[in-house]
């Protein structure tokens, strides 16, 4: 099924993992996938590393798995900026012959040791190359702040427009910790004629380190009653662990409130943070 039918039927709620690291064992995720699956989750995307530093096929394995094994619909991520075409074309394929038709569609970013190919800059150009390619579902990444390498937000959302405009059919958010990020940038997009659902990814952080690790990569904010939380408990790690997902049910439960189509659950592979925030919502997604 094609994720983006679900928003006309439903507020959606969906979860991110990403494939083990190479020293973990692969049947850990299915354990993982396998408790997941008891929160009926609309959709499970698994993510895909530009660096090349996954195979490829593990993203198969786990997102066919998914799909086929588990009963629960699943998107392949698609970071393309290190690929060719005939690479993704490739990929594409393999996605098809496992039931895969929902890609979210990404240039990748930057890695300084890596010299991009050039077969695509930017993810809408991936985005108008699989729907040449295909009849797939495309989804597009969106940046409440703005995405970290653009100058300002108005230029962000033009280009934004271009991927929706090139095929992409659903938004997923960066994550945010202040909801008011996500309120103005709905506006944004709905004034520059951006119509298709956006959902709001929602990290629960549940240690320190992640903290520094999100500010490096995306920049986002950190507002001031989010660090008071986390300072006043980063020497106790269970207290810390059960304040982050307070402080997500709190930005979800006022996301549902202000009408959000969806919820992306950025899981950090962890079924516990993901069912004691279903348990904390589960009721008002109905609503
Ligand atoms: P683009 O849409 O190409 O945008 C990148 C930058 O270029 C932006 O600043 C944009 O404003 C600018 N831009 C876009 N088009 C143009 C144009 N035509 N002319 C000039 N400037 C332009 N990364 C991974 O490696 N693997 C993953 O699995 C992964 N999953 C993600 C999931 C989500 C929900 C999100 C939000 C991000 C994910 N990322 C992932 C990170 C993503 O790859 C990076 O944020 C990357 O830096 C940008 O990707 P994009 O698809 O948004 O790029």
């Amino acid at each position: 099924m094609k994720t983006s039918e679900l928003f006309k039927m439903k507020r959606v709620l969906s979860f991110e993992i990403f494939p083990p690291k190479r020293t973990d064992s692969v049947d850990k995720i299915y354990d993982m996938v396998s408790a997941m699956k008891e929160l009926n989750p609309d959709f499970i995307s698994v993510t895909y590393g530009a660096g090349g530093s996954e195979s490829n096929a593990e993203l198969y394995n786990i997102a066919s798995a998914v799909k086929n094994d588990y009963g629960i619909e699943s998107v392949a991520h698609l970071p393309c900026i290190n690929l060719t075409k005939m690479e993704v074309r490739k990929m594409l394929d393999d996605f098809k012959n496992s039931g895969i038709e929902n890609i979210l569609a990404l240039r990748g970013d930057l890695n300084p040791d890596i010299t991009p190919q050039n077969d695509f800059r930017h993810a809408s150009d991936l985005i108008s190359f699989i729907k040449e390619s295909g009849d797939y579902n495309i989804i597009a990444a969106c940046y409440p702040e703005g995405h970290i390498e653009c100058q300002n937000i108005v230029e962000d959302i033009r280009n934004l427009k271009c991927k929706v405009d090139a095929g992409a059919s659903q938004l997923i958010t960066q994550l945010f910790f202040d909801n008011n990020y996500f309120y103005s940038f709905r506006e944004k997009a709905a004034i520059a004629n951006i119509n298709v659902p956006i959902e709001a990814g929602i990290m629960p952080v549940t240690n320190k380190k992640q903290i520094e690790r999100i500010v490096a990569l995306c920049g986002v904010d950190l507002p001031k009653k989010f660090l008071s939380v986390m300072n006043r408990y980063e020497n106790n790690p269970e207290a810390l662990r059960d304040a982050g997902i307070a402080y997500a049910v709190d930005q979800i439960v006022d996301l549902i409130v202000q009408g959000v189509e969806g919820i992306h659950l950025y899981t950090m592979n962890n079924p516990y943070v993901a069912h004691r925030i279903y348990n904390s919502i589960n009721t008002l997604l109905v609503t």
